[in-house]
C-alpha cells in the first residue's frame, strides 16, 4: 500500500493530537477526538469523484460497503455534501432528486436511499453531513468561547471538524470500516476542506487505516469507436494535487474498459492494474456487488486495510447465496407484464421518485413480472383528459406532492381508479387527494377540499391541526421520521403486513408497524365518521391519537361491517390502499415494500384477468378463510 507516514510517524503525530485535547491555543494540531475512540479499530474507505459527477459513487460506495458488510463487519456510511444547507428539506426534488427522510426524521439526500436499500440497514443523522451543518457546528463554537481565543481557521479547525464527526460515527455505530461518500467531485472549490481534512485522516490513522478509491470516467465517443482515457488520468491527477495517493480505481464506463485503458489509468495514477475496476452500465445496479467480488475488489480493500481476521465466513456464504437467488431473478426473463401509471413530470423518474422507481423494481422482480412506468401527465392544459390516459394502465400511483399544481387530475385518477376498479395507491398527497375524492362522490362533500390549497373553504377535510401536532411535540413543522402505525386486523393493509412485517401475533389483533413520515396535513378527525359511514376504511391510524394514517376500499371476499353501504352500492375493490406515509422508503430489494407488492400483484391480475391470483403473490393475498369477513 503506497504510505509515506510510517507506523512510528503516525504514533507521534497521535501522542501530539491527545496533547492537543488539552492545549486548544497552542497547538497546530488542534483536533478533538471523540471519547471512546481507538485509533486501528475503526477503518475508513473514502470514495472520490473525479471528471464528472452523477457517476455513481454512491452505488460504488454502498455495494462495495455491501460486500464487506456481508463478511460479517459492521458498516457505517456517509455521505458528505458540499452544499450549505443544512438539510436537503428545502430542496426541489425535480432539481436535487428525492428528499429521502431517515427513522430519525432526518431529510437527506437520495443517496441515502441507495445505502439503506443496498445495506439493508436504518441510518441516522450520523450517517448524513453537508458544508452547513460543519460551518454551523464550527461558528455556533466560535460564539461559545469554545476556541479559547483563538483565531478560528479553515484549517484546523474546520477541518478538525470534519474528521471529528467521521470519528464520532465509527464510534457510535462501532464500524470496522466507515465508508465515506464526498459530494462533488475533486476540484469543486465547495469540496476542498473535505478533501483536505481526509488526506489529513489518513495520516493522523497512519498505515492501513484509510483507503481511497478514486471513481472516474473512461469516455467513449461514438465518432471514434475507441475507449479514451484522458479526461479519467486529469481527474485522477487532480485528487493527487491535493495530496491524495488512490489505492484503487473505479472507472465508469458504458462498456467493459479495456485493457488498454486499464493500463494508462494505471501507468498515470501509479495505482497496480488489477485495482483498476471496471464498473461499466449494467442492467441493474445490484449486480454490480457480485462483479466487484468477482473482479476481486473486496479482497484489495481486506488486505490494504487488514481486516481479513474480522471475516466471518459462514456468515459471508450465507449472505452471498441470499444475495445471489435475489440477482439471479433480477436478471431473469419475466413471465408476467403489466403498466403502472405514475402523476408526475416524465423526465425526473429516477430522481425525484427514485424510491418508488426502486419499490417497483423490488416488487416486480420478487412477482417475476415486467412492470412498464407510464406518466399521467396531470400539469399541462393540454394533456389527453384522465380517463383517456388511464384507458390502458393496470395501476396508478398518486405519489407525495407539495402545492395545488394538478391536484385537481389527481382527484380525477383516483376516480377514475376507484369507479372503473383499477388498482390504486395513494402515497401521503395521493392518500389525501383520495380522501378528498370519497368525500366528494361518495359522501356528497361537493366542496371537500385540503386546506393546502383551499384554506378557507368550509368542507376541509384534509387540514392542517395544529392541535394533534402540539399532542406530539411538533408546533407547526413538519410531521417527519419514523413512526409507528397501528393496523386493525382483517384489512387489506393486515393481509399485506402480516406476514412480511408484523411479526408473530394473533392474526384478529390490531399490530404495529412502523413507516416513514413527511407531511404537514392530515385528515381532520370530525369527518371520520362520515366517511367511514360511507364505506371507507381507515385500517391503521395512530396508535393514541385519532390520526389517520392508512386508509382502504372493501376488497371482494374480505368485507369489513362497517364498508358495507359502499360495498352494496359499489361492489368490492380489488385493490384500493392510500397512507399518509412513504412506504416506498422502506422498500429493500430482499425486503420489499408490501404496499407496492398488492399494487404489483393487482396491476398483474389487472393486466391477465385469467391469472390464478395466487400464482402471483400468494402471501399478499387476502385470506378469506383465516379471516372469516363478516358476509354482507
Ligand atoms: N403536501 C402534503 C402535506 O404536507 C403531502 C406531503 C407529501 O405528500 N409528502 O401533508
Amino acid at each position: 500500500m503506497p504510505h509515506s507516514v510510517s507506523q512510528d510517524d503516525a504514533d507521534q503525530t497521535q501522542d501530539l493530537l491527545e496533547q492537543a485535547g488539552h492545549q486548544t491555543q497552542e497547538s497546530e494540531f488542534f483536533n478533538p477526538i471523540p471519547p471512546g475512540y481507538v485509533r486501528g479499530r475503526h477503518k475508513y474507505v473514502v470514495v472520490f469523484g473525479t471528471v464528472m459527477s452523477g457517476l455513481g459513487k454512491g452505488i460504488f460506495s454502498s455495494s462495495l460497503a455491501k460486500l464487506i458488510k456481508d463478511k460479517g463487519l459492521r458498516v457505517a456510511p456517509i455521505k458528505m455534501e458540499g452544499y450549505l444547507n443544512i438539510d436537503s428539506g428545502t430542496l426541489n426534488p425535480y432539481r436535487h432528486g428525492e428528499v429521502f427522510v431517515l427513522d430519525d426524521g432526518l431529510e437527506t439526500d437520495m443517496d441515502l436511499g441507495t445505502y439503506e436499500r443496498m445495506l439493508d440497514q436504518d441510518l441516522t443523522r450520523d450517517n448524513y453531513v453537508t458544508s452547513g451543518q460543519i460551518y454551523r457546528n464550527v461558528l455556533d463554537k466560535e460564539r461559545s468561547g469554545g476556541y479559547l481565543g483563538r483565531d478560528v481557521q479553515m484549517i484546523p479547525h474546520v477541518t478538525g471538524e470534519v474528521k471529528y464527526k467521521l470519528r464520532e460515527l465509527a464510534v457510535k455505530q462501532r464500524a470496522d470500516v466507515v465508508f465515506v461518500e464526498v459530494g462533488g467531485t475533486v476540484g469543486d472549490h465547495e469540496n476542498a476542506f473535505y478533501i483536505e481534512a481526509l488526506r489529513q485522516l489518513a495520516f493522523e490513522e497512519g498505515p492501513g487505516s484509510v483507503c481511497y478509491v478514486a471513481l472516474t470516467y473512461i469516455i467513449e465517443p461514438p465518432a471514434l469507436g475507441e475507449q479514451k482515457s484522458k479526461a479519467a488520468q486529469l481527474g485522477l491527477n487532480k485528487l493527487m494535487e491535493a495530496g491524495i495517493q488512490p489505492h484503487m480505481v473505479a472507472c465508469r464506463c458504458q462498456n467493459p474498459v479495456e485493457q488498454g485503458a486499464k493500463e494508462k489509468v494505471a501507468m498515470f495514477s501509479n495505482v497496480p492494474v488489477e485495482r483498476v475496476f471496471s464498473m461499466h452500465d449494467r442492467p441493474s445496479i445490484y449486480m454490480i456487488p457480485t462483479e466487484m467480488r468477482e473482479a476481486g475488489v473486496d479482497r484489495h480493500i481486506l488486505t490494504m486495510l487488514n481486516l481479513h481476521e474480522r471475516v466471518n465466513v459462514t456468515q459471508e456464504d450465507r449472505a452471498r447465496e441470499k444475495w445471489l437467488s435475489f440477482v439471479n431473478k433480477v436478471t431473469a426473463p419475466r413471465k408476467h407484464k403489466a403498466r403502472i401509471g405514475l402523476t408526475g413530470k416524465y423526465a425526473s423518474l429516477r430522481d425525484a421518485y427514485a424510491s418508488i422507481d426502486k419499490a417497483i423494481e423490488h416488487c416486480a422482480t420478487m412477482m417475476d413480472a415486467d412492470i412498464e412506468m407510464v406518466w399521467i401527465d396531470v400539469t399541462k392544459e393540454d394533456a389527453p383528459p384522465i380517463a383517456q390516459q388511464l384507458a390502458d394502465v393496470d395501476g396508478v400511483i398518486v405519489p407525495g406532492g407539495f402545492g395545488h399544481r394538478g391536484t385537481e387530475a389527481k382527484i380525477e385518477c383516483v376516480r377514475y381508479c376507484r369507479e372503473n376498479k383499477v388498482p390504486y395507491l395513494g402515497i401521503c398527497l395521493g392518500f389525501q387527494m383520495a380522501v378528498v375524492e370519497f368525500a366528494r362522490n361518495v359522501c356528497g362533500l361537493n366542496d371537500a377540499v385540503s386546506s393546502e390549497f383551499a384554506p378557507e373553504s368550509p368542507n376541509r377535510v384534509i387540514d392542517i391541526l395544529p392541535e394533534q401536532k402540539k399532542i406530539e411535540g411538533l408546533g407547526g413543522n413538519m410531521r417527519l421520521g419514523g413512526k409507528d402505525v397501528l393496523i386493525k386486523p382483517t384489512t387489506l393493509a393486515a393481509n399485506l403486513y402480516y406476514n412480511t412485517r408484523a411479526g408473530k401475533h394473533n392474526r384478529h389483533e390490531p399490530f404495529n408497524i412502523r413507516e416513514r413520515f413527511r407531511h404537514r396535513f392530515e385528515v381532520d378527525p370530525q369527518y371520520i365518521e362520515t366517511l367511514e359511514s360511507h364505506g371507507l376504511i381507515f385500517s391503521g391510524r395512530h396508535p393514541a391519537q385519532p390520526i389517520m394514517q392508512v386508509l382502504e376500499l372493501p376488497q371482494p371476499g374480505s368485507v369489513n361491517a362497517e364498508a358495507n353501504a359502499y360495498f352494496q352500492s359499489q361492489g368490492g375493490h380489488p385493490y384500493f390502499i392510500g397512507a399518509q406515509f412513504h412506504p416506498e422508503l422502506l422498500s429493500r430489494p430482499v425486503d420489499p415494500a408490501p404496499m407496492f407488492m398488492g399494487l404489483v400483484a393487482a396491476a398483474v391480475q389487472h393486466a391477465n384477468p385469467d391469472l390464478d391470483p395466487k400464482h402471483i403473490a400468494p402471501r399478499w393475498l387476502p385470506d378469506p378463510e383465516k379471516d372469516k369477513p363478516v358476509t354482507v
